[in-house]
Parts: structure tokens; C-alpha cells; sequence
């Protein structure tokens, strides 16, 4: 008999589910609200150019991610794969080796310039600190607190500590979470040379994954329902009816919440006896991300194709036209929240103009086109005990998906794959277990 499971939301989380789901035969119908496949990871298109929602990083410990491109059959060529590499201009520059672990990181210290040896040696004592404990720390450490206990310098808290944090937990040092930082070091840094390599997309968010992915959809059944919202979700015989703005009739036997975490109380509460997750889900807090970009001329090309920024606000500088993208276009990025909020659009942008001309040394042109992308819930913050639901609602049947699903690591790419992934393997198993 065949399986037919409802999935809203077609973000990485959804998508993922959604592939391993019809890659076993069951059929899937997907539901979006927006014509845009992605959700907060998707293209944008304004005035004929083509940006992202927001400049994404993965690296290479996202195993999950990358083992569902290959399975969708995109290229691996849409990812370019660099080392780690942190370079602030005139100031810091760190490449890991292209050598086994762990001299990939023993030697890229060795070489790195501008640290001193008290800043090497504070390093290690970092990772072998993380190592002797097994990368177990008490739930409510920050990282500020793992960075004094093991008595990091000035140097490497701003120019390696602070970034890697902020950039992979979208949390300032001072509020995130130790546990979940020491995860990601575990997983790469400190884990083989490959999982620490820096992977930026060639193409646009939306069509890295969920356009291949509705593609490879398509081809088995699925349906994608895009423009349209989910607006209830009522228990019936047999499954689940859902109320959309095109009113469907189908009852489906399963359904996945695949939304961002503040669109799903309200889907959970319509389905009934889902209060106190609904609440759970409420109280999560968010950190924003802010991408400013500007395209200054073909001419104006960066030292490197990612560069760190330390004068603030923006912490990240992009060079998209050495990523295959349109030649002189710079996406800045702030992550978190910070002294930049109280700015106007214009005066951040004129501000982070400015901090690009004062950290590469050098005049830049009036830029051409601004473009800034606010995302004010860009991701849950990554605090020290935090409590994340997990896939399972009281409701059988009706499974929750999403970056913000517990998981070892901060709410990113990786983290909502897995829980996609997650879920289609317990749906499958109940499937099992009824027919
Ligand atoms: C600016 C920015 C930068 C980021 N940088 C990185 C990075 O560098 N690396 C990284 O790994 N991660 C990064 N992230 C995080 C990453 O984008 C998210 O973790 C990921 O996209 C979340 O995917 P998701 O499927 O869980 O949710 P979403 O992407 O939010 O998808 C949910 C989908 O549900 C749809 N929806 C909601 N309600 C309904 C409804 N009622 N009916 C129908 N459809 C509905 C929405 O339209 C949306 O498409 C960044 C995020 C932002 C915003």
C-alpha cells in the first residue's frame, strides 16, 4: 500500500525528509508558503541581481548535507572547497596545511603570522584541554568562560575564537554555549583534516539543494505545492486533512512540521493535545544575521575570497566573484546582535564601507548597488542550557523537523538535514510497524 506523507515547509529540513522519504517509494506532498524554494537559506533577486537571503558557510563535517547533494546528484564542483583559513588584512593570517590531521593545524600555527608564542601555545592548551575532557563541559559554561579557564590571549580570542564562535553559533562568546562550540571543534577542527575545510557554495542557496531536490522529487511521485500556506492541521480518520489556501481532500497518513520554529506553534496547537511543546517552542530566543552587499566594480577584487574583519560591525567579508558569482560583488556580514543594531540601513552601510577601505588599506569605489538583508530571527541562540525539542510531538504521527531540533550542533544547514533525515526514518519505522 502506498504511504503518503504530508511534509510544510520546503527548507533544507524539508527537503532532506522529504528525499529520504521518496527514496523508499512513500509519497511525499510538500507545502510552502513562499514560490521560493530554501526558506532562510534561498536566493534572492533584486534589481537583475542574484544574491543569497545571506552569505552561507558550510564545512566539512556537514556529512549529512553533503551526503544528500551527492545522492541528489549535484555536482561536486557547486562547492568550493578551501582550507580553514582566517586572514584579517595586515593583521592575521592562519591557512591549515594541506597535511593529515593533526598537522594540518600543528603546522598551519607554526606558520601562522601574527601570533606570537604565547598565542600558539594558548591553542593547544584550548584543544588539549577540550580533549582531556572529552569534550565535555558542564551545560551552563560559556565560551567566554572555556576561553579564560584555559587562558586564551587577546590574539587568538579575537582573531580565532570569537570568529569560528560567532560565525558557527550566531551567539557572541559571552552568551554562547561551551558545550556547543567544543561539539563543532570536536567534529572539525579536531577531527580529520577534510571535516575542518571551509566549503563555500558556487551557486545560490536555493538552487545548491532544494531545487535539485524537488527535481529528484519529481521524478518519484512527489508533489511540491508551492504559494501555499498551511494554515491547520486537523486530526481525522486515518491521518491528518490540512487546511491551505487550495483545500486539499487527501488525508494523509503522516505529517512533518518543517517550518522555521516561530512559524510551528501555531500548526501544533491546531492539531491538538501540543500546549506545552508549543510553549517550548515559543520560548526559544533568536540571534539575527545581517548581510550587507555591494558591488563596487568588475575591477575590485579582495586579497582572498573570505577575509575576517576585527573593527566591526561586520565580522566577514565575501568576495562572491571569486566564488563564481558576479565580479565585484562583496557580501559583508554582523552576525549575532551587537552595537551595529541602533545603526540606520544607511549609516551601517556607510559605516561598513568605510571599515572595508580602513581594514584593506586601500580606497574603494562608491559602490554601484547596496543591497542589505536583515534576517531578525536569523537562527535560535545557541545558550548555555538551552532546551530544543526533539522530533517527536504528542500527537502520533505528526513529527517536527528543523535546525532548531536538538542536536549536537548549532541550529545550521547540517542540523536541519539531520532532523529531516531524522524524521523520514521514523516515519518509515511506523509505517512499518502499522502495515
Ligand atoms: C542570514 C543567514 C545566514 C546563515 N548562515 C548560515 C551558515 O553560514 N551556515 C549554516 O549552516 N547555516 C546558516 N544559517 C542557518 C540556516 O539557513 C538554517 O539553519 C536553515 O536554512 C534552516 O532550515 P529549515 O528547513 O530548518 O527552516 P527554514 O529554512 O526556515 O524553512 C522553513 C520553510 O517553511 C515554510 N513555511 C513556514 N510556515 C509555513 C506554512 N504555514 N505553510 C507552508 N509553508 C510554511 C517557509 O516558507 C520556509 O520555506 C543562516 C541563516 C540565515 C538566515
Amino acid at each position: 500500500m502506498i504511504q503518503s506523507v504530508a511534509i510544510i515547509g520546503a527548507g533544507y529540513a524539508g527537503l532532506a525528509c522529504a528525499v529520504e522519504l521518496a527514496s523508499k517509494g512513500v509519497q511525499v506532498t510538500m507545502f510552502d508558503r513562499s514560490h521560493v524554494l530554501g526558506g532562510r537559506s534561498r536566493l534572492l533577486t533584486k534589481d537583475g541581481h542574484r544574491v543569497d537571503n545571506g552569505q552561507h558557510i558550510l564545512i566539512g563535517a556537514y556529512t549529512e548535507l553533503t551526503r544528500l547533494l551527492r545522492h541528489t546528484r549535484v555536482s561536486p564542483k557547486v562547492l568550493e572547497r578551501m582550507p580553514l583559513t582566517l586572514i584579517s588584512p595586515g593583521r592575521f593570517r592562519f591557512r591549515a596545511a594541506g597535511l593529515p590531521a593533526p598537522l594540518h593545524l600543528a603546522v598551519g600555527l607554526l606558520t601562522a603570522q601574527g601570533l606570537d608564542w604565547a598565542d600558539r601555545l594558548a591553542v593547544i592548551r584550548l584543544i588539549r584541554f577540550l580533549k582531556r575532557k572529552r569534550f565535555q563541559l558542564p551545560p551552563e559554561h560559556t565560551v567566554q568562560l572555556l576561553l579564560h579557564e584555559t587562558g586564551q590571549t587577546g590574539h587568538t580570542v579575537a582573531w580565532i575564537w570569537e570568529p569560528l564562535c560567532v560565525a558557527a553559533l550566531n551567539t557572541p562568546i559571552a552568551y554562547a554555549s561551551a558545550q556547543i562550540f567544543a561539539n563543532v571543534l570536536r567534529d572539525s577542527v579536531a577531527a580529520h583534516a577534510g571535516a575542518s575545510e571551509v566549503l563555500i557554495p558556487r551557486v545560490d542557496l536555493s538552487e545548491l539543494f532544494p531545487v535539485q531536490a524537488a527535481r529528484y522529487l519529481a521524478t518519484r511521485r512527489g508533489k511540491l505545492r508551492t504559494g501555499t500556506t498551511v494554515k491547520a492541521i486537523e486530526p481525522v480518520e486515518g491521518g491528518f486533512r490540512l487546511d491551505c489556501d487550495h483545500p486539499t481532500r487527501q488525508v494523509f497518513e503522516q505529517v512533518v512540521v518543517a517550518t522555521a520554529p516561530y512559524h510551528a506553534p501555531s500548526l501544533l496547537r491546531s492539531a491538538g493535545g501540543c500546549e506545552r511543546l508549543a510553549k517550548q517552542i515559543e520560548a526559544l530566543e533568536y540571534e539575527p544575521i545581517t548581510t550587507v552587499y555591494f558591488t563596487l566594480g568588475e575591477q575590485v577584487r579582495l586579497p582572498a575570497p573570505m577575509m575576517l574583519l576585527s573593527d566591526g560591525p561586520a565580522q566577514w567579508v565575501f568576495d562572491r566573484g571569486q566564488f563564481g558569482g558576479e565580479a565585484g560583488l562583496l557580501a559583508c556580514v554582523i552576525s549575532a546582535h551587537g552595537p551595529h543594531d541602533s545603526l540606520e540601513r544607511e549609516e551601517l552601510e556607510i559605516t561598513i564601507h568605510q571599515q572595508l577601505e580602513r581594514e584593506l588599506g586601500r580606497r574603494l569605489p562608491a559602490p554601484d548597488w547596496v543591497l542589505s538583508v536583515v534576517e531578525r530571527r536569523a537562527t535560535i541562540a545557541c545558550r548555555p542550557g538551552i532546551v530544543r525539542p526533539d522530533i517527536h510531538t504528542p500527537v502520533p504521527g505528526l513529527w517536527l523537523a528543523g535546525d532548531y531540533i536538538d542536536s549536537p550542533y548549532p541550529a545550521t544547514l547540517e542540523s536541519a538535514v539531520r532532523s529531516g533525515v531524522a524524521v523520514a526514518e521514523a516515519a518509515l519505522r511506523r509505517m512499518s510497524r502499522r502495515h
